[in-house]
């Protein structure tokens, strides 16, 4: 599968960094085949992140996740999941590599301005987690 799950979050939506990201993205060769803007409640942010229930960031990420709309997408190249989290960088901004959308824009390894899939199986449910069929162009 060549699709991966995009998200801009929060603190970078906040930021206005948007329109520099989606930029960034068309640049580096993605087609969005879905986007939309969502303010996620507390319970649609746990399910989302149910991955990490228990772990000790889980209500700070859940909170922060459901604090202000956030854009999400649907992403389309050739290694999609990896090219996305390569773009991304690492968790910890201070940790990412030059370049990356986390090196330049996030601010704490909680605010690290975007959300991408860990693997095939993860993208799937993620995309559908946000779309439908039909949202997909
Ligand atoms: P990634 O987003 O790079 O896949 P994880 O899946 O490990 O990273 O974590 C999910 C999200 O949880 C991170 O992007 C970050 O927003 C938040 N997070 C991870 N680790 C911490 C931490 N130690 N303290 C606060 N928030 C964290
Ligand atoms: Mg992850």
């Amino acid at each position: 599968m060549n699709l991966t799950l995009g998200i801009i979050k929060p603190d970078a939506v906040s930021k206005g960094l948007t329109g520099k990201i989606i930029d960034r993205i068309l640049s580096e060769g993605f087609q969005i085949r879905a986007m939309k803007l969502v303010h996620l409640t507390k319970k649609q942010a746990e399910g989302f992140y149910a991955v990490h229930k228990g772990k000790k960031f889980f209500e700070e990420l859940t909170n922060f996740m459901s604090s202000a709309p956030c854009i999400v997408m649907v992403l389309e190249k050739e290694n999609a999941v990896e090219e996305w989290r390569k773009l991304m960088g690492a968790t910890n901004p201070a940790e990412a590599a030059e370049g990356t959308l986390r090196k330049q824009f996030g601010s704490s390894i909680g605010e690290n301005a975007v959300h991408g899939s860990d693997s095939e199986e993860n993208a799937s449910i993620e995309i559908s987690y946000f779309f439908n069929k039909l949202e997909l162009v």
